[in-house]
């Protein structure tokens, strides 16, 4: 344990002297602001939000999350003109934020049934969602089929339900077929096992009632690089080759997933992760890798699908992505407040705060994301920090030696990109989930409401005496 303690503490070193010779990167990658030493989103300081509306606290930019959608349509447009863009609702599923995103003409991709049902709630055309997912329920089937909604089948029985709703309704039902092109993983279905080729068989044995015109596959997750996604695609195609070929079937859309990353944040690599729970190694920054822009990502995409189509002689189908993290990734941020710091002979201080990875940040875990001291960039950085959320346990921690300013009580901390997978993962463990706020032409509104402790208790039969506060301060 020694001689690792002492590997440990050289591979400590070596990483805060990195941190400090890499520096921060400049705060227009997110778009925030430098507002006389504060941190400021859309204009607003982030200590006033904090203020105004507590911590842990999401803040989302709408001009930069409008700006994101606009710039991604944009590419679209000119790499694949005519795809269909829809939005993972699993990534960030707060209804003012997905509002905002249909209000600027993105799609919906869903994937359980409370998904779907959000999807219809908040008034999408049935036809710009897809419905993916391993557990979809008949009652969600059959308003997928009602709504003309494509649905990407999973697995074998799945196909069964979809006809039996489309008979029922005197319908066509718009069928895909979810790719496994990634043996270790559960989803969707293996080109080389029997499952494709009965449902394609179950498909064209009742024409009226499937129409099968869609492939789907998601492989990735943060890629900061077309190259897997890119091979991927290509057996995909030979799919769709075997399809025409064998059964005369035309897929017209080709769903491509999502997965495109963004330069801000990355996913640890192996080493990276057991050095960082091992020794409390801080990975490198993200924004120092090597990463491809989407517009190149893009064309890789669209010239492999092109130069496929051309040599095999098929017509170039549609083409839908599904991203999640590149539209929103970048225009959200959680602020957190420092509690106490506690110094411990011989270890890293201890900086207490109420956004733990396990209440509020659990990317953070296997995920690289910048932090700054919001309530003051001026200070200069000081030494490495262990950062940890309120949760009683070791586990709860946000980073670990992390160099960062001297902390005190009542600094705020911007935790970057947490638009994805942030509030979507967020638990109530002791304490309610934090409140998400989106800052618009200079004034906050807030999207979601912090939850106070009668919602915690709000689906419990049980009798409560008449408490006079419940925690639903600000
Ligand atoms: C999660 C998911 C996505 C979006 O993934 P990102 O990495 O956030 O882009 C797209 N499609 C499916 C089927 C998913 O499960």
């Amino acid at each position: 344990m020694s001689v690792l303690g002492g590997i440990g503490g050289v591979l400590r070193r070596f990483s805060c002297m990195r941190q400090k010779r890499q520096g921060k990167p400049p705060l227009s990658l997110w778009g925030v602001t430098d507002e006389g030493g504060v941190l400021a989103v859309g204009g607003m300081p982030c200590t006033r939000l904090a203020r105004d509306y507590g911590t842990p606290l999401l803040v989302v930019d709408a001009a930069a999350l409008l700006r994101r959608v606009q710039d991604v349509q944009a590419v679209l447009n000119e790499v694949l003109p005519g795809a269909m863009l829809t939005y993972s609702y699993k990534t960030n599923c707060i209804p003012g934020i997905l509002r905002m995103l249909h209000n600027a003409g993105v799609g919906a991709e869903v994937i359980s049934p409370y998904e779907y049902w959000l999807s219809e709630s908040l008034g999408v055309d049935g036809g710009q969602v897809v419905y993916n997912g391993v557990d979809k329920s008949r009652e969600s089937i059959a308003g997928a089929v009602a709504r003309g909604t494509l649905v990407n089948i999973d697995s074998r029985d799945e196909i069964d339900v979809v006809l039996a709703e489309a008979r029922e309704q005197r319908r066509t039902a718009r069928v895909g077929l979810r790719l496994a092109l990634n043996r270790s993983a559960q989803f969707g279905l293996d080109p080389e096992g029997g499952d494709l080729a009965h449902v394609v068989r179950n498909c064209l044995d009742a024409p009226d009632h499937a129409d099968l015109m869609a492939l789907h596959f998601n492989v990735t997750s943060n890629a900061r690089h077309s190259g897997y996604h890119t091979r991927c695609l290509s057996r995909a195609l030979d799919v769709m080759s075997w399809l025409a070929r064998e059964h005369g079937v035309r897929i017209r859309l080709l769903d491509v997933g999502g997965g495109f990353g963004v330069e801000t944040s990355k996913n640890m690599s192996g080493v990276e992760y057991g050095l960082y729970r091992l020794f409390g190694v801080q990975p490198g920054a993200a924004w120092m890798d090597p990463f491809q822009d989407f517009r190149l990502y893009l064309r890789d995409l669209a010239d492999t699908l092109r130069a496929f189509c051309t040599q095999n002689g098929l017509p170039v189908p549609g083409v839908c992505i599904e991203p999640g993290r590149l539209l929103t990734s970048k225009a959200e941020l959680l602020l957190t407040q420092v509690k106490a710091v506690k110094e411990r002979p011989g270890a890293e201080p201890f900086a207490i705060t109420d956004a733990g990875r396990l209440s509020q940040a659990f990317p953070c875990d296997f995920e690289w994301h910048e932090a700054f001291l919001a309530s003051d960039l001026r200070r200069p950085p000081s030494r490495p920090y262990t950062v940890t959320g309120r949760v009683c346990t070791r586990s709860d921690w946000l980073y670990r030696g992390k160099l960062l300013p001297e902390l005190a009580s009542g600094d705020v901390l911007a935790v970057m990109d947490a638009g994805a997978y942030f509030s979507s993962y967020a638990m109530n463990f002791a304490f309610p989930r934090a409140a998400v706020v989106a800052v618009e032409d200079g004034t906050a509104r807030v999207l979601r409401r912090r939850e106070d402790f009668r919602h915690l208790v709000g689906m419990d039969d049980v009798a409560l005496a008449d408490v006079t506060w419940d925690g639903g301060e600000r």
